[in-house]
């Protein structure tokens, strides 16, 4: 395979104090050496050195910037071939220059992820350490990054790889038995198979049940307030933004253009969803009725009903209580400083197993008492695995539904008393599926489509 030598910015554009621009490919060594000026030729330093000096343009000779110069030799280099790494001043203008001498040098703009799909097609990484960088690249809170730190060491990696084993080995039984099918030994063939499938769905099965959580770690919780006009959504809004400093991001080119807010409480992201429509109308079920705010609702992995404790109980407060029982769902009885109309004994029988939190959103009351309670849904006791391996990508989970039921159909098969040789076949695909989770049989395409999403220089 021919590979060209690539270049670009990779640390994020802007004022930072030092920028880094990444060299990869055979001639990423002479190719730096032409345009640097130090008190050794390039060519000549050991590998894995850092060296003092300048940069200058490859035709005028003029000085550029004052730099460090990282020379590292292939194979022990994040894309295993030769990598230098010329650290500047930060900055737009002499991060360009750099860039622009080292492009008529000889060098190629990298595109997106090209640096990782290199360390990939190179042996270096495997798919879902790979993603793990885009996973890095976007995490919004520290937890969120340290799953796609852990994926990006292997961790899951090992798993399916240990899974795929398991697979195989099976397989390989299997095959001795389906050569020699000898009466007691096909019986006892389809007991031991049927035996290994359970464990291997078990195992899949306890990848899945740490996506949710994954899911929240990357995405943050998507949380809707719900609750009649005036009891005091829009208040908990800005309590909870207030509090935790919001960062309110704009996503253009979602269904209509949804505003979210980022708050952090207590480690735990909640992504505030305005889906809802509470700030256009303040009365969501009015407006569109019980049936739709269902709808609304099924996005959401956290549902916050507010009553208003200096009002009976409304029929509307009822029918949003009794949606309620199939969400993850907090009740927040607030305005607890004016006198009380709510029957709260009445409340809390009527919201069963549901947390029940007083406030006075005006006194600021309570908000802690709220932040505790939504920390203990999503992490006391929750799949927080022994490993710490969080499954947290969309491809990954589909994969791993898809092999689940691969095992599945092959039990199934081995009850209906399929013969050996076919429902093998369901066991094949599975392993073919799990493969696919750490890049071993992908298409080529969807290499490309993966390594498209990367941003420059990574
Ligand atoms: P929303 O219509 O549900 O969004 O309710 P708002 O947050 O806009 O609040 C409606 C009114 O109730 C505002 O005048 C708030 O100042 C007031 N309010 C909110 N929380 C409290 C509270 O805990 N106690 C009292 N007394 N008033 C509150
Ligand atoms: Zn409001």
């Amino acid at each position: 395979m021919e590979t060209d030598t690539i270049a670009a910015i990779a640390t994020p554009l802007g004022e930072g104090g030092i920028a880094v621009i990444r060299v990869s490919g055979p001639e990423a060594i002479p190719i730096a050496d032409q345009i640097y000026k130090g008190k050794t030729s390039l060519a000549d330093v050991p590998t894995h050195t850092v060296h003092y000096g300048y940069i200058v343009h490859p035709d005028t000779g003029e000085r550029i910037d004052e730099v460090l110069v990282t020379v590292m030799r292939a194979p022990r280099t994040f894309t295993r071939e030769d990598v230098v790494e010329i650290s500047c001043h930060g900055g737009m203008v002499p991060v360009h220059a750099v860039l622009e001498a080292l492009l008529s040098a000889g060098a190629r703009l990298a595109e997106p992820g090209e640096f990782t799909k290199r360390a990939f097609l190179n042996g270096r990484i495997d798919l879902s350490q790979a993603e793990a960088v885009i996973d890095l690249i976007r995490a919004k809170t520290d937890r969120a990054a340290k799953v796609a730190l852990k994926q990006h060491e292997g961790r899951l990696s090992r798993l399916i790889r240990q899974l795929r084993n398991e697979i195989v080995e099976t397989l390989a039984h299997l095959a001795v038995n389906v050569d020699y099918p000898e009466y007691d030994a096909e019986e006892m063939t389809s007991r031991f198979l049927r035996e290994r499938c359970q464990q291997i769905e078990k195992e899949i099965d306890r990848l899945l049940s740490t996506a949710r959580q994954g899911k929240i770690y990357r995405e943050g919780i998507a949380t809707v307030i719900v609750g009649r006009p005036n009891v005091g959504k829009s208040s908990l809004m800005n309590a909870l933004t207030q509090e935790n400093k919001a960062i309110v991001t704009e996503i253009p080119g979602t269904t209509r253009d949804v505003i979210e807010e980022y708050v952090n409480v207590r480690g735990i992201p909640l992504r505030l969803l305005d889906t809802a429509g509470i700030r256009e109308t303040e009365d969501i079920v009015e407006r569109i009725g019980v049936e739709r705010t269902h709808k609304a609702l099924e996005q959401a992995d956290l549902v916050l009903l507010v009553l208003n404790y200096a009002e009976p109980l409304h029929e509307e407060d009822r029918k949003l209580i009794s949606i309620l029982k199939q969400y993850t769902a907090i009740v927040i009885v607030n305005k607890i400083d004016l006198p009380g109309q709510l029957n709260l004994e009445e409340v809390r029988s009527l919201v069963g197993d549901t947390p029940l939190i007083t406030t006075s959103l005006k006194q600021e009351k309570g908000i802690e008492e709220l932040e505790e309670a939504i920390a203990s849904l999503f992490l006391l006791g929750k799949v927080e695995t022994a490993e710490g391996t969080y499954v947290s990508n969309a491809r990954h989970i589909h994969l791993l539904k898809k092999a689940k039921q691969n095992v599945r159909d092959c039990i199934d098969g081995i009850d209906a008393g399929v013969p050996l040789d076919m429902v093998e076949i369901d066991l094949k695909n599975a392993w073919q599926n799990l493969g696919e989770i750490i890049g071993e049989a992908v298409a080529e395409d969807l290499i490309d489509q993966i390594f498209s999403q990367f941003c420059l220089g990574k």
